[in-house]
């Protein structure tokens, strides 16, 4: 065939060749071998800019020693070969065996027999030059004629529009993976965000966070740590593939210690180790045991709630690997995503915290509150409302030392430990609090109990012992004192008379002692059952008024009982016949007892209504004060227990008829009959009306 003939068919068959190569490397391989057959060159190469553009590098070559390529393999822009001047002019550059060729381009190697003649040619594109292409020949006359030229350009232009077809397409390539990528990613930091959703502990969305980002990244293993509450350790919140061993070993993190975990995650960048090596290098040999595990790379990205490392994120791969811009990118936002939830979980944590505070404050029984560093009320919780009688609206803001008469008291002791009950002037009460109290940067939290009643039976009590021994031993001494006599001398009958009388009365007086304090501990052990029936109230005040008439020394008068107008023997009620009895025999005898200098006791019984028996002793004695009314029906309670009115008894009196009377269903009080104490006192008995008894 003709030798023309046979270049061109040459030529066909390599343009078909390159219409099916797509990659750059088979377009190259396809050009080389055709160009050298077609062209009858001895060596050729292909060199093309870097991606940067900064040099230009060998894609690949034929016919030339290896030496030479490695030369090649990188060209400098301006290294004194033809590449660069026709990559940077554009023109065909051919380079002849002789003297000229080295000054040329003194960077050229010496020609050999395999290189007489060098011709190096643009790829042209449409865009400019792609890079260059270069052939060798042999003979000092190749290269000279047309067609050599016109195949040559042939050649290159092919060379350079596959070479750019073949661009375009790993373009389009790299287009559609880039888009289907990122098709998996948004599709992915959906599942991430709905999952994130349904996590409301940091563990939970730890937990997600770990098993999604493992599986976005396509890596091995992950891990979450957070910092605890007081920000000293570092716990281990969710893992997935990790042996148990290196849990173990990193399962808390003391943030005191130095460690590079803990300096990143406060440097809160994130941080990118793509080999073992480098992970060698940057930490140290406790803390890398992830390569013991076959661990190579790991991202490690820090986690932050308001601008702040609370903890990290790793994502752990057992292959080197190259975190590029997109995967980079695709962490950083699941790292964010997380740092979202966590915040939020936090603030979940917090309010489920605070609600129950809340509610713990609301219930408590002891009065509780809050003060900032100035004493200001920041917190005043409903006990202490109701203990103090002040309620939160009026003690919220104001300093505490106005709204606590006295608070200094309590303010200057260590405030750490329960202290001694305080008394405290609340408006006409008077109120007996033990507080104890915390301070804290901010301010201070106390909390209070009322040991009023406590304390006043405390102190009735300690009373008690005093009054009982007294009560009891001066019947006592005078029983004593009369049996002596009796024993040691012959006495005239009518003294004899007058001591045994005496040693009756007093052993009466005894016994009744005894029979209060008795009754009392049996109504505290509810041991007293009563018979309540309908009863005439009208005969037993008549009773216990002539007994008071009788008992009731000089001076004191007892007039007839004053009764209900209109038909006074249809009025009945429902009670404990004797017990009423007895009460009302201890109220008559307070009265006589309690009116040193004489005067009037009147008992009275009227319907108060509704449907309920009224029956009142109202004396002119010494009276109570009015705040104290409420307290002398409490167990052991005397106004005057140091007997300076010079009048004895238990401070039981009341205390039993009051019991008796709420267990007939009634209700006891006293009234004082004029301004304060003056005027005495009414104490009244109030109990429901029998039915009416229709014939
Ligand atoms: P006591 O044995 O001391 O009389 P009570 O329980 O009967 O005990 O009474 C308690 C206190 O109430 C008395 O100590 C007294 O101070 C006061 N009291 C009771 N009745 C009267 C009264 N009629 N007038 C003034 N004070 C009274």
């Amino acid at each position: 065939m003709d030798a023309a003939l046979t270049r061109f068919a040459l030529l066909a068959e390599l343009t078909a060749q390159l219409a099916d190569a797509l990659s750059l490397e088979d377009v190259v391989a396809a050009v080389l071998a055709q160009g050298l057959e077609v062209l009858g060159a001895t060596g050729a190469f292909v060199v093309l800019p870097s991606p940067a553009g900064h040099e230009l590098r060998l894609v690949g070559y034929r016919g030339y020693p290896e030496i030479v390529s490695e030369r090649w393999s990188r060209i400098p822009l301006d290294a004194r070969l033809p590449a660069p001047v026709v990559y940077a002019e554009g023109r065909t550059v051919v380079v002849r065996a002789g003297a000229e060729r080295l000054q040329r381009f003194p960077d050229l190697a010496a020609e050999s027999d395999n290189e007489r003649v060098l011709v190096t040619l643009p790829l042209r594109g449409r865009g400019g030059t792609l890079g260059v292409i270069g052939f060798s020949f042999g003979g000092d006359d190749a290269w000279t004629t047309e067609q050599d030229i016109l195949y040559t350009e042939a050649l290159a232009d092919h060379c350079a529009s596959a070479i750019e077809r073949s661009q375009l397409f790993s373009e389009a390539v790299a287009a559609r993976a880039a888009a289907e990528r990122a098709a998996h990613r948004s599709s992915l930091l959906q599942r991430v965000t709905s999952d994130l959703a349904g996590a409301l502990t940091p563990k939970q969305v730890a937990g997600v966070l770990v098993h999604q980002g493992v599986a976005a990244a396509d890596a091995q293993a992950g891990w979450v740590s957070l910092l605890d509450r007081d920000g000293r350790k570092l716990e281990l919140v969710a893992e997935a593939g990790f042996s148990a061993s290196l849990v173990e070993q990193f399962r808390s993190i003391d943030v005191a210690r130095p460690s590079r975990l803990v300096e990143w995650m406060r440097a809160t960048e994130p941080v990118w180790i793509e080999s073992a090596d480098a992970l060698a290098e940057l930490m140290s040999e406790a803390e890398h045991a992830h390569r013991a595990e076959g661990f190579e790379a790991v991202a490690m990205l820090p986690l932050l709630v308001r601008g702040e490392g609370i903890g990290f994120l790793t994502i752990d791969f057992v292959t080197p690997r190259t975190f590029d811009a997109d995967e980079r990118a695709l962490l950083e936002t699941l790292a964010r995503l997380c740092s979202q939830a966590l915040e939020r979980a936090r603030l979940n944590e917090e309010l489920a915290g605070r609600a129950d505070a809340a509610a713990v404050l609301e219930r408590i029984g002891e009065g509780v509150f809050q003060l900032d560093r100035a004493g200001r009320i920041l917190i005043w919780n409903p006990a202490a409302a109701l203990i103090t009688g002040i309620p939160a609206e009026e003690a919220l803001g104001r300093l505490i030392v106005t709204v606590l008469d006295g608070w200094e008291r309590v303010a200057t002791g260590d405030g750490e430990r329960p202290r001694e009950a305080l008394r405290f002037d609340l408006g006409a009460r008077e109120l007996w609090l033990s507080f104890s109290g915390v301070q804290y940067a901010a301010g201070s939290v106390f909390a209070f109990r009322d040991l009023t009643e406590e304390r006043a039976l405390e102190e009735a009590r300690r009373d008690f012992v005093a009054t009982a021994s007294h009560e009891l031993r001066t019947p006592l001494s005078a029983v004593y004192g009369a049996a002596l006599t009796l024993l040691r001398r012959e006495l005239p009958e009518e003294r004899r008379t007058q001591l045994l009388s005496l040693i009756a009365s007093e052993s009466e007086r005894l016994s009744g002692i005894l029979d209060e304090l008795l009754l009392a501990s049996r109504l505290d052990a509810g041991a007293l059952t009563l018979q309540v029936s309908d009863c005439d109230p009208l005969l037993i005040a008549h009773e216990v008024a002539e007994l008071g008439r009788q008992r009731a020394p000089e001076g004191i008068e007892l007039p007839p009982v004053s009764v209900p107008v209109g038909d006074a023997s249809a009025v009945r009620c429902l009670a404990d016949p004797d017990r009423l009895r007895q009460v009302l025999i201890n109220l008559v005898d307070n009265a006589i007892k309690y009116s040193p200098d004489g005067g009037t006791v009147e008992v009275s019984v009227t319907v108060a209504a509704p449907g309920r028996l009224r029956i009142a002793v109202a004396d002119r004695g010494l009276g109570i004060p009015p705040a104290e009314r409420e307290r002398i029906f409490a167990k052991f309670y005397r106004l005057d227990p140091s007997l300076t009115r010079g009048v004895g008894g238990t401070g039981l009196g009341l205390y039993i008829c009051r019991s008796l009377v709420e267990g007939m269903g009634g209700r006891i009080g006293v009234d004082g009959r004029g301004v304060g104490m003056a005027g005495g006192s009414e104490f009244w008995v109030e109990l429901p009306l029998a039915p009416a008894v229709t014939a």
